[in-house]
């Protein structure tokens, strides 16, 4: 490998990221050896290679393989001597601010504190299906700018489900329409890591008139300050000054505010008292709209690519755990691809990208199971777990019983114990009865398979 290699990887990437995630993140990392398919880059501090990896670990994977580079994984070791000890916060923050300057109307009082937006993250390449339609809604709408309607959006969702693309969105479209606010994006984390600066260098003055600053204040993935309560109470503060001036807030979260373990309970509340709403997990439909769309993207640069049919159809279906797993996997096919020259078909897909489908093979658990056979046969969840005898109520558990025993991996007595404390024979008996049943009655065979399908979906 050569100084070549990342010269071409990096070039690659300036074209992917753009200039100013480039000159911010990339260009600091350097490539050190490739060992057992560990890629180790060299970054001046933690933090710059805490973010390379969350933002830019896949891309760096594609375009090394791209290079003849290929990786399964990318180690990052922090380099003080190369950079220079002393120096090396004040480049990283003199970077990330010059980034920041571009990222919208420096102005008023200095230069804003935020971090660079990824120039894919737009509406304009946000896939809308049912799970996310209130989300996308919400932050459309707080993008449209104007008076502001709920203050805070919150926005949660378990992960790659698309709420740092949402709120890079928001600020792209608030900066496209009105190049005079002063749009601030920036991860908890960073925020934190601004914080802890502020203290140590004792500018916590300048960091609060800043972040006071601010029209649009986007804080993603809030759940990272819970339990650190230096940086809470600082949030707060920041937080009931902006909602006091009405300034737009939007914050998102790996789940509920109620939620967050180790989160003050003010600041819970106070998050509640906006708008909150949930990126429900992928379904089929808005999983294949999505590759779609990222394979017309793809082909409009690489015109000569051919997905055999089928391909989107069995790759939609069988990654359903999150929307970053699904665009790493066609990325991983297209890289494929062109370095073999080949058409991606079904084949290809399932050699290449095999131990991405073995580890989302989906675990489905017992209470989904329940809730799926209640919903179809059209009976309560708590008549379903109760102690009703009469035929339209136990059938339908023997069936939730079959189903828990074949795509879980419960004991008997710990599937009684979920069906309302129930002896383990009592399951064995309905597993029996309805192995018998399926043999000979169409409908309970067509049933099971349909509800099979439905949870493994
Ligand atoms: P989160 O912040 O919720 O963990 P991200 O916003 O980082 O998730 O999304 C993960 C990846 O999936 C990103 O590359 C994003 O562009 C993509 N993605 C997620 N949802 C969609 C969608 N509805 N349409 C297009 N791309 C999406
Ligand atoms: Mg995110």
């Amino acid at each position: 490998m050569t100084e070549d290699t990342w010269g071409r990887v990096q070039e690659a990437l300036k074209r992917n990221v753009g200039e100013n995630n480039y000159k911010t993140w990339i260009e600091p990392v350097r490539l050190g050896n490739c060992r057992d398919g560990i890629a180790t880059l060299h970054v001046p501090t933690n933090f710059i290679g805490n973010w390379v990896s969350r933002n830019f670990g896949d891309e760096i994977l594609n375009q090394l393989a791209l290079s003849g580079v290929p990786a399964e994984r990318l180690a990052f070791e922090v380099d003080k001597i190369s950079y220079g000890a002393a120096s090396s916060t004040q480049a990283v923050t003199a970077r990330a601010q010059s980034a920041a300057k571009t990222q919208a109307a420096a102005g008023r009082n200095g230069v804003l504190p935020g971090a660079p937006l990824d120039k894919r993250f737009t509406f304009d390449s946000f896939v809308v299906g049912k799970p996310n339609q209130l989300a996308h809604a919400a932050a459309r709408r707080v993008a449209e700018g104007g008076e502001v309607s709920f203050n805070p959006l919150f926005l949660y969702g378990g992960v790659g489900l698309g709420k740092t693309h949402l709120m890079h969105a928001i600020g792209w479209e608030l900066q496209k329409k009105s190049p005079e606010l002063r749009v601030v994006y920036l991860s908890a984390e960073q925020f934190m890591y601004r914080f802890v600066m502020a203290l140590r260098d004792r500018q916590m003055m300048s960091f609060k008139e800043l972040f006071r600053s601010v029209d649009v204040l986007m804080i993603d993935d809030v759940q990272f300050i819970a339990g650190k309560d230096g940086t809470q109470e600082e949030f707060f503060h920041t937080f009931n000054a902006l909602l006091d001036q009405n300034r737009q807030i939007v914050i998102s979260g790996d789940r509920a505010p109620v939620d967050i373990k180790g989160m003050e309970e003010r600041i819970k509340s106070r998050l509640q008292c906006g708008l909150v709403v949930d990126l429900h997990p992928t379904d089929y439909e808005l999983r294949l709209g999505i590759l779609h769309d990222k394979v017309e993207r793809y082909c409009e640069q690489y015109p000569d690519l051919v997905i055999e049919d089928g391909v989107l159809e069995f790759l939609a279906h069988r990654i359903s755990t999150n929307v970053r797993v699904l665009e790493g996997a066609l990325m991983r096919l297209f890289a494929f691809a062109s370095l073999v020259g080949r058409e991606i078909t079904l084949d290809l897909a399932q050699d290449c990208l095999s131990d991405i489908l073995r580890a989302s093979d989906r675990k489905v658990t017992v209470e989904e199971i329940q809730r799926k056979v209640a919903e179809h046969y059209n009976i309560r969840l708590s008549d379903l777990l109760g102690p009703k005898r009469v035929r339209v109520i136990a059938r339908p558990r023997q069936v939730a019983m079959y189903l828990a025993k074949q795509l879980t991996t419960r004991s008997l007595p710990e599937i009684g114990r979920c069906f309302g404390k129930r002896d383990h024979t009592t399951v064995m008996h309905g597993v029996r009865r309805i192995e018998e049943l399926k043999a000979r009655d169409a409908q309970i065979a067509d049933d099971i398979e349909l509800l099979r399908r439905a949870l493994e979906a």
